[in-house]
């Protein structure tokens, strides 16, 4: 049995690519963290190579695709945590966020290892004196790189980010190491963007502006819901995530209003077809009961393949392209499914949960979530098929 089946459309992802390239001129670093948002880290880089830049949350990210050969720039939103990650970054080309006074530190404390011995403590001179020492080289030619930074600003998100009021002390000290590749890139992150009623985001960005004004660097501030509302104008780089995968960040905007397109697509198929009588109760506690005589199908789905638990009674799904709904709760490893709806259904028909045809924003909705998540939690047990 190959279901369920996550099928990745490759294709659709070039296409929502194109969609942001129509909403902005600026440079596109795609967000593919946490596995390309559940849809495969590598296939969907590789199918990226178009795009200026990846965007990744974590060191361990950035380090799974230079270990498959991409050699797009990568830029980790989380940046370097210590010593060793700094190294990582330099050695592999990697652009660190920097987003914390401890990484300003580290940044000022390290030393390029001694030519063919071993690290130096030369003690706490920052690394513009360091740099002035003839005697301090790099161990090895990979590591004789500097790091590209991406200096992220906090205009109200409050989650990673220096304060505008810090904003001018990190810059200065950025600027002042030698380890540090100039110009430097400002990011800030917009809590609210995806809101109706969305005023927040008009001022932070004002206040981003403020702040940078006086610097030349490359700027970077939107995410996809201010690519699609045209509010990215001010941006030299671009972070679009969820509309690649052509699903929608707004709650009262679908992704279709946008002309994007599925990526992924959830399958499986029915299991069972059963007959019930009038008053049965369906599934775990029995909350669903049957209000005629009537068939349920039961789909090879389950909250152990990563289909939200939360889903319910009502959200839909497709058999053969026509729409049934969710009865019951969710199993571990099935749903159950009012077949009233379908035309002649059979044991092996196919079923789509979400994707084509169903998009996974109003399934989201249904189990009071968002697509994101729903995306980033399907299991190893279901198998990915990229096309
Ligand atoms: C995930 C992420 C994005 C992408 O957000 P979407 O809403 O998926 O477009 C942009 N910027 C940062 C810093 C992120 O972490």
């Amino acid at each position: 049995m190959n279901y369920p089946l996550a099928q990745i459309n490759l294709s659709a992802l070039q296409h929502n690519l194109a969609i942001v390239r129509q909403h902005t001129a600026a440079k596109i670093l795609a967000m593919v963290k946490a596995n390309a948002y559940g849809h495969g880290l590598i296939a969907v880089a590789k199918a990226l190579q178009s795009a200026e830049g990846l965007g990744v949350a974590r060191l361990e990210e950035a380090l799974a695709l230079r270990e498959a050969g991409i050699k797009q720039k990568i830029v980790v939103m989380t940046g370097f945590l210590n010593a060793e990650e700094l190294e990582s970054f330099i050695k592999h080309d990697l652009d660190a966020v920097v987003h914390s006074e401890f990484q300003l530190e580290l940044l000022e404390k390290y030393r390029h290892p001694r030519e063919g011995g071993d690290p130096v403590d030369v003690g706490l001179f920052d690394c513009f004196a360091i740099s002035r020492k003839p005697t301090y080289f790099p161990l090895a030619r990979e590591r004789r790189g500097k790091i590209k930074i991406w200096l992220k600003l906090d205009c109200g998100m409050h989650r990673l980010g220096f304060l505008p009021a810090e904003a001018e002390s990190a810059y200065q000290r950025l600027m002042q190491c030698e380890l540090v590749q100039k110009p430097l890139t400002f990011l800030t992150h917009f809590p609210n963007a995806d809101a109706k009623e969305d005023t927040l985001t008009q001022e932070q960005t004002q206040q981003f502006l403020q702040v940078v004004k006086f610097w030349e660097d490359e700027k970077s501030l939107s995410n996809s819901a201010c690519i699609l509302v045209n509010r990215a104008t001010q941006d030299n780089w671009v972070r679009p995530g969820i509309m690649l995968y052509g699903a929608s960040p707004f709650a009262h905007l679908s992704a279709q209003q946008f002309n994007l397109k599925p990526v992924m697509t959830l399958r499986s198929q029915l299991i069972a077809i059963r007959h019930f009588k009038k008053g049965s109760a369906i599934g775990y506690g029995g909350h669903w009961v049957c209000p005629e005589d009537m068939p349920v199908g039961v789909v090879a789905i389950g909250y152990g393949d990563g289909y939200p638990r939360h889903a319910k009674s009502g959200t839909p799904v497709l058999i053969n392209g026509q729409q049934a709904s969710l009865i019951g709760r969710v199993s571990m490893d099935t749903i159950s499914i009012d077949l009233r709806s379908i035309e002649n259904p059979a044991v092996d028909d196919e079923v789509i949960l979400w994707g084509e045809g169903l998009s996974a924003d109003v399934v989201a909705a249904h189990a009071e979530t968002i697509s994101y998540e729903l995306f980033c939690r399907l299991t190893g047990r279901v198998k990915f098929q990229h096309i």
